[in-house]
């Protein structure tokens, strides 16, 4: 057997599982390290304490004495912990999150140090930032960028670092990173979900997102991905015969979970308690050696800090236990990918779930409200929403035979379903007495307060209503949710705050009462917006079809999937809501599709690679043998050498023309890579690699796992599927 990949079989054999053993209860160790409300009110003076509550509620500005109170507080704690260095937690463009950790030591002279850190490295740095992108921003404008402290995400402890999460931005004020856009959207649904909410309950002063992320991955030996170029590479394999046994008897799902993996999860687990990251769920997955972790909702900026922290530590915890996390969306094909739903719900400060029913008809109006505006928002901006998860590697997934489609539609459910079809039969303009009670008691009135069991669950519904919140399952797995949640509340304020002005024409105008002026508005929403809605199964060709007629779109390709991101409509939106200039929004287009670029250039270089000095000489080798074999065979059997040595001849002759299909398929690819490569147009380069060169992809592959199937097993190179997917 091939040394490499017989090596790594028998080192994952050998591996005896390294137990976990929890120190202590979760709800002790919860947020332990984290400078909570609770530590501050320990830490910090009064003062201090108040201007950091200030801050995190209203944004208003920390100033210059209290960031120092803050900062030396801060410092005393991290020390006790024994922390040696700070840093500034960031989220590039990259997607993932960076760090550069500096020393509270300092030298004051005479051979002496101290500790020190104050409210100017708390509040504001200046990272050597260069290499982050920026879609040409730092060209255009000279500018610089700096880190700044985001008061709203509590500072926490990793390892022996003090780490505050901050925004990224340039000197200029144009956003380098996930973060600012989407404290811009907060701050933007907050406003507008607020003047709704005010309709219903004029106490309410705040409108808070709420997620709860569900995050799939796989867990595979660290030995077997070694062993893989490609998953090494690209965090996917680029070839490979499917194994005979998947995922079809449906043996994993909710299965038993492997020892080693359960290991696994409890450190993680421990170690996101004391982060503060209320890990509630565990359990195995659709494919083998898949399996999912989802905390509990939070904030959104909050939950999105932690996810992305989370990813970052899983990589870590794993390799104490000799595993890799793989986060790419379709590390196997022919098994299920990796997504990461997106649960996101509005709640307002009184405490009241504004997309959950409630006991009164007042509270389902209100429900029925945010509800129908979300759906309204989902129809009027499919098209970004599909942009907001479009990257390399989700292409897998969306519009690929895989959950969900590229389609965006939303499922609500039967029984919502016959809810808005009576809405939508409300008359025009003044409501009837008669009317006005029939739709209180029949229709508003009916809702249950908790629809959670009756929601049907469709499982390929891309954005789904699942009883009190809805459930966003396009985002994949390794992505950033900061992206898609950006877009999701930018949108929702945007269809808010015209909710809104055409509820109070209506009252102004038509002397309507508030509720007949609300049950004429979203009547009309339902007219206008009922075509996103879609029940059915998502995956299936009929689906496609209707969604053409309905016009929506079913972009399923990066390139094509983020042009919205640069229409004017997306633009006009962006600057309305305050979110994200037209720089801002052009620079971040341009990211993507050079990421986009570069990701298919790796992925097509790799693959050469294998094909061409991995899979050939193997096959050749192979080959040789059976020469041999032939030969033999004639000096045994002369002329009857060709019955008898059929099978072998044909074998070989077939070897030869996989090895040819791999030959020039690989040489036409490198030509057309040749020709993108020198495109200056980015969008012009992306597409060249979507359309020219990544559909090489699947017709080198397909010799390749010919070949897997006639070579014989002891020479084969590459570890195979079933090995990484069943060896533990
Ligand atoms: P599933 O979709 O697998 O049935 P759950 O109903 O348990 O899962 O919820 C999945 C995620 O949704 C969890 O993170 C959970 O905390 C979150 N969630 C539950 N209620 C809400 C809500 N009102 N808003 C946002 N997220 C929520
Ligand atoms: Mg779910």
């Amino acid at each position: 057997m091939s040394t490499f990949r017989f090596k790594a079989l028998k080192e994952t054999l050998n591996r005896t599982p390294i137990d976990f053993k929890e120190n202590g209860k979760h709800s002790e160790n919860f947020g332990i390290n984290v400078f909570s409300e609770n530590t501050m009110r320990q830490y910090l003076t009064k003062e201090a304490f108040k201007g950091v509550m200030s801050s995190m509620e209203h944004g208003t500005k920390i100033e210059r004495k209290i960031a120092d109170q803050v900062a030396s507080s801060m410092k005393d704690w991290a020390l006790s912990k024994g922390v040696t260095h700070y840093t500034h937690w960031f989220q590039p463009l990259t997607g993932g999150t960076a760090e550069k950790h500096d020393a509270f030591f300092e030298p004051i002279g005479g051979g002496n140090a101290v500790e020190r850190f104050g409210g100017d490295a708390l509040v504001q740095q200046e990272p050597d930032a260069s290499s982050f992108p920026s879609g040409g921003i730092r060209n255009t404008f000279e500018a610089r960028g700096y880190t700044a402290w985001d008061p709203t995400s509590p500072a926490f402890i990793y390892g022996t670092t003090l780490c505050i999460p901050t925004i990224f931005v340039a000197y200029t004020g144009e956003a380098l990173d996930n973060k600012t856009p989407l404290l811009r959207a907060l701050q933007a649904v907050d406003k507008h979900a607020t003047a709704v909410a005010k309709y219903f309950d004029k106490n309410v002063r705040k409108v808070n997102a709420s997620l709860g992320v569900e995050q799939e991955y796989f867990l595979i030996d660290k030995a077997l991905v070694i062993s893989r170029p490609d998953l090494l590479m690209t965090g996917r394999t680029l070839l490979g015969h499917g194994s005979a046994k998947g995922q079809q008897l449906d043996d994993h799902y909710f299965g038993s979970i492997p020892q080693r993996a359960l290991n696994f999860m409890r450190e993680l687990e421990s170690e996101c308690m004391k982060l503060g990251i209320p890990a509630k769920t565990r359990h195995n997955e659709v494919a083998p050696n898949q399996f999912e972790l989802a905390p509990i909702y939070e904030e959104a900026n909050l939950a999105v800090d932690h996810n992305s922290l989370m990813m970052d530590i899983m990589g870590k915890i794993a390799s104490n236990h000799n595993l890799r996390v793989l986060l790419h969306e379709k590390p196997f094909a022919g098994i299920n990918g990796s997504g990461k739903h997106n649960n996101w719900s509005l709640t307002t400060d009184t405490g009241v779930n504004l997309l959950g029913p409630g006991k009164t008809p007042m509270r389902n109006l209100q429900f029925l409200t945010f509800f129908i505006n979300t759906i309204k928002a989902i129809r009027e901006y499919e098209e970004l929403m599909r942009a907001g998860v479009a990257s390399a590697s989700n292409d897998h997934r969306l519009g690929a035979n895989e959950a969900p489609p590229a389609i965006i539609s939303v499922f609500i459910g039967a029984q919502l379903t016959k809810v808005l079809n009576e809405l939508e039969k409300v008359t025009d303009g003044k409501l009837s007495p008669q009317e006005k009670t029939d739709l209180k008691l029949n229709v508003v009135g009916k809702i249950p307060e908790i629809l959670l069991d009756n929601t049907d669950r469709n499982r390929t519904s891309p954005f789904a209503f699942t009883g009190n919140k809805f459930e966003f399952r396009a985002v994949g797995s390794i992505a950033n949710s900061a992206k898609p949640m950006t877009i999701l509340n930018t949108i929702m304020a945007k269809t808010l705050k015209d909710f809104k002005i055409e509820v109070d024409k209506l009252i102004k105008e038509k002397d309507l009462k508030k509720d007949e002026a609300i049950f004429n508005v979203l009547r009309e929403y339902i007219k206008q917006s009922k075509d996103i809605l879609f029940e059915g199964n998502g995956y299936s060709a009929e689906w496609e079809e209707e969604a053409v007629k309905r016009g929506l779109s079913n972009n399923k390709t990066t390139p094509s999937a983020i042009k919205p991101i640069v229409s004017k409509k997306t633009i006009d939106l962006y600057k309305e809501m305050e979110v994200l200039s037209e720089v801002e929004l052009r620079a971040r287009h341009e990211i993507q599709l050079d990421e986009y670029s570069l990701r298919i250039q790796i992925e097509g270089r790799v693959l050469g690679d294998i094909a061409m000095n991995h899979i050939i000489p193997t096959a050749v080798n192979y080959q040789n043998k059976l020469i041999k074999n032939v030969r033999g065979l004639k000096d045994l059997f002369g002329k009857e050498f060709e019955t008898i040595a059929k099978e072998q001849l044909d074998l070989i002759k077939k070897i030869s023309e996989h090895i040819s299909g791999i030959t020039t398929k690989t040489n036409a690819m490198v030509e057309e890579r040749k020709k993108a490569n020198i495109m200056e147009d980015p969008e012009e380069k992306a597409n060249a690699y979507c359309d020219n060169i990544r559909p090489y992809f699947d017709k080198i592959r397909y010799h390749c796992d010919k070949l897997e199937l006639m070579v014989d097993d002891e020479l084969w190179p590459l570890t195979k599927y079933r090995e990484m997917l069943f060896t533990r």
